[in-house]
């Protein structure tokens, strides 16, 4: 059997690593007012790998929980020494990690192939046409 390719992401300052098997069960673009704020970027690239994708995490993090617009919580974990967040478990995605495609800082990096949340969309963000798009979240 074929072994999954393996990809590491990491923090700014590398103290806070996390391994990953197989490409993203789930990837999107961000543009909710959240991911605006957390990222201070006009959205989020976030990749959601199934639990036991995760192979390894080495490191600290710390957290920060807060209440998304439809009530559900989601997590944000991130390196102490840096604040780079690294992974987020949001509840609309239970027995998946996110992890910040940026971190994997890896152009090869499988493209997205949503957008959610274009209501509060960056005027000038243009996401590719053949993308699906959504105003909102995705339907849980
Ligand atoms: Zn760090
Ligand atoms: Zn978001």
């Amino acid at each position: 059997m074929k072994t999954p390719i393996q990809r590491e992401a990491r923090c700014l300052c590398g103290q806070l690593r996390v391994t990953v098997a197989g490409d993203p069960a789930v990837s999107l673009v961000c543009n909710c007012k959240n991911c605006q704020r957390r990222s201070g970027t006009p959205f989020g690239a976030i990749t959601y790998f199934s639990d036991p994708q995760v192979v390894d995490i080495s490191g600290t993090s710390h957290t920060y929980q807060f209440e998304v617009s439809n009530g559900n919580q989601n997590t944000l974990y991130f390196c102490p020494s840096c604040g780079a967040t690294v992974m987020m478990k949001p509840q609309i995605f239970a027995g998946m990690t996110g992890i910040g495609m940026g971190c994997f800082s890896d152009p090869e990096f499988p493209e997205p192939t949503m957008s959610v949340w274009n209501r509060s969309k960056y005027r000038w963000v243009q996401h590719p046409d053949h993308w699906h798009h959504m105003a909102q979240q995705s339907p849980s």
